[in-house]
């Protein structure tokens, strides 16, 4: 059992430090513009990474599976322009390359943890590593996953809750708020709480995003939208700007009384 609780820096933001930190944005980057709104609106509401999918691993292949390459460019003007780390999903070893120069840490998807290969290339890199937990992955595997990434050489992981499948099915996942507080026991890795995908209900996002900083959790990653019944992928988990805006209120009510900053 690990004492130690590492800390990892993305660009000014500091995870697993006193500082509880909210990473959040649009599920996919769908335009410049889409990008551009969210960014700013976050940032003002005192969000501290972007977050906004560029190749999306959808379930069917019918639907949007991100705008890939040629988002590339907006979002590096968009990150330039709001002046914020941004943090995007690698689906693929081939795109270390180009990721190099666009995102300030990779995530890792919940479709890709058992994906040794990635994260053994991920494990040669230099920037800090959100992973997902595989979204039938045991707690365990989870973790033997960041260890994976971090004897490969990377010990800048970030581990993150997403909701796993379970025979329940009102929501579209069953947040494991268990395997916050045990990975923060445990494990000497930051650990953020994702109740976007971990609930799959925009109504359920700001009771189980409260819940998980009362967890222990380091931090959260939020999916928001400015319209979210027309957006191109998790719309129906997405929070509009109001939304978003009063969980931040609540967010700065919760932290103090449970000792923590923002
Ligand atoms: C996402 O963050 O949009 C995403 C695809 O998450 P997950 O890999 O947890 O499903
Ligand atoms: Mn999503």
């Amino acid at each position: 059992m690990k004492k130690t609780h590492n800390t990892v820096q993305i660009g000014d933001m500091q995870v697993g430090g006193p500082e509880f930190v909210v990473i959040a944005g649009p599920c996919s980057v769908e335009s410049r513009e889409q990008f551009l709104k969210t960014s700013q609106w976050v940032k003002e509401q005192g969000a501290k990474a972007l977050r906004g999918g560029l190749f999306k691993l959808r379930t069917d292949p019918s639907t949007f599976q991100g705008l890939g390459q040629d988002a590339f460019k907006l979002a590096q003007e968009v990150k330039a322009e709001v002046g914020l780390p941004f943090i995007s999903e690698i689906t693929d070893p081939r795109q270390v390359g180009d990721f190099e120069n666009i995102v300030d840490a990779y995530q890792v998807g919940s479709r890709n943890m058992h994906n040794y290969a990635l994260l053994k290339e991920l494990g040669q890199t230099r920037k800090p590593i959100l992973l997902k937990r595989g979204l039938a992955a045991l707690y365990k595997e989870w973790i033997l996953a960041a260890e994976h990434i971090a004897k490969s050489g990377n010990e800048q992981v970030i581990l993150c809750e997403r909701g796993i499948r379970t025979f329940e099915t009102s929501t579209r996942n069953t947040f494991d708020l268990n395997s916050v507080a045990l990975a923060k026991r445990d494990t000497s890795f930051p650990v953020l709480a994702d109740p976007s995908h971990g609930t799959g209900d925009s109504s359920l996002v700001a009771p189980m995003a409260l819940a998980a900083a009362a967890a222990g959790a380091d931090g959260l990653l939020i999916e928001v939208h400015p319209e979210p019944v027309n957006a191109l992928s998790d719309g129906f988990q997405s929070l509009n700007f109001p939304q978003f805006k009063e969980l931040m209120e609540r967010l700065r009510h919760l932290l103090p009384a449970l000792g923590r900053g923002q």
